[in-house]
């Protein structure tokens, strides 16, 4: 049995406590605010998991181990806090997402339909596509429910009696030992300590990560035009609307219609730059970035934003790293929450030696 010390009560940091108590090792989890941290990048009405992955093989592969992840936390749950709307890459121009999704999809043998522009309007008669516009789309796909999830794995956690400490900032890590120094003066010890602080890692082992870009991203719910309403809520995830890196997740179990858009982040940190946003000029720069697409766009009325921060480099895949008794887990991205249970599976095969920590770091890097 091992003894595991988890940094961070996001996603990855309560899926590893999982894995961890149902193999019957002592896990405890620290974090630093209330559990669940409604400024945890994990936190949200909901996140969006898909196929649809462009050119990148290995993480498009990693979607049918993740939804298999999935459907074992739903049994431990006993409710299903996903809902399968599949997701929808649509291709502007060639060469884009959408072309290089749909080759990764036939290079390894995915099943997806393709669908003309009067396909892709049928599904999503709420848009207006260019003449050379069509879709890729794939299934099972669409929202999870973020804030559901952390709520029922925390308190699944809670039941079978794992130490969940809120309100616990570490201070650093003591990597040769296992040791992680708290701000009250205290230790907590391990046989591992695992680090998922997701954008809070820069400021925990400044020497290691301190140069990791931090990004704050903002992403906007919306009232739609009456007219368009339920076919938002009928209508597939879009994953990629061209190169536009603009995205979209249905309104759902009264979820709300949410749009993002990628290109709209920008290098900030967490205890720096805070989550107020300011309404009126975010909701402009991401909603004007649909404008041409939204049918009736002038009927959109921005409700409210969420803000979020994760570390990302430009090589975008996941890093795992390890420093004596210490993993690290980081470039989070605005991509892990679909991987979250999967990932913490995965760890604990590398804690119980059932897979090289090379192996896992390469896997997690989706090669
Ligand atoms: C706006 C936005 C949209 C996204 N959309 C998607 C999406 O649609 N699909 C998808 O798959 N992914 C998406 N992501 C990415 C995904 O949410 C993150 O990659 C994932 O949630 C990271 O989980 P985590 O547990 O590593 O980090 P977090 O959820 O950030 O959790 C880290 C936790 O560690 C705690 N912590 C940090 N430092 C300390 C310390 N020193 N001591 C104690 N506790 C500490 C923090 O308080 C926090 O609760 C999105 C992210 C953002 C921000």
């Amino acid at each position: 049995m091992a003894r595991l010390v988890v940094i961070g009560a996001g996603i990855v940091g309560l899926s590893l406590a999982r894995a961890a108590s149902l193999r019957g090792h002592e896990v405890r989890v620290l974090e630093q605010g209330p559990v669940p941290n409604p400024q945890a990048a994990s936190h949200d009405r909901h996140r969006m998991i898909r196929y649809p992955y462009g050119s990148a093989a290995g993480y498009t592969r990693m979607v049918t181990e993740a939804f298999s992840a999935w459907e074992r936390l739903w049994q431990d749950l006993g409710a299903c806090h996903f809902e399968n709307t599949g997701a929808i890459a649509i291709s502007l121009e060639p060469g884009d997402y959408a072309e290089k999704t749909r080759e990764t999809f036939r290079a390894i043998g995915l099943p997806h339909d393709v669908l003309d522009r009067q396909g892709v309007e049928a599904l999503c008669p709420h848009l207006v596509l260019p003449a050379r516009a069509w879709g890729v789309t794939a299934f099972p796909g669409g929202p999870l429910f973020a804030a559901d999830i952390l709520r029922d794995l925390t308190a699944w956690l809670q039941a079978r009696n794992v130490p969940i400490e809120g309100g616990c900032t570490v201070v650093s890590v003591d990597e040769a030992q296992g040791v992680a120094h708290l701000a009250d003066g205290t230790t907590r010890q391990g046989d591992m300590v695992v680090v998922a602080a997701g954008a809070w890692l820069p400021r925990l082992m400044p020497d290691r990560y301190g140069q990791v870009p931090v990004y704050r991203q903002a992403l906007l719910y919306v009232e739609p035009p009456a007219a368009h309403a339920q076919s938002w809520r009928d209508a597939p995830a879009i994953a990629a609307l061209g190169d536009h890196t603009g995205y979209t997740l249905p309104d759902r179990r009264g979820a709300g219609l949410k749009i993002g858009y990628s290109a709209h982040r920008r290098r900030a940190l967490p205890d720096v730059d805070g989550f107020d946003a300011d309404l009126e000029w975010e909701s402009g720069a991401i909603l004007g970035a649909f404008r041409p697409y939204f049918r009736d766009f002038e009927g959109y009325r921005p409700l409210r934003m969420q803000v979020g921060y994760y570390t990302l480099d430009p090589s975008r895949r996941f890093l795992f790293a390890r420093h004596g008794q210490a993993v690290v887990i980081t470039q989070c991205d605005g991509q892990m929450f679909k991987f979250g249970p999967l990932i913490g599976e995965r760890v604990l095969d590398m804690v119980e030696g059932k897979l090289a920590f090379s192996d896992l770091a390469h896997w997690a890097a989706g090669h």
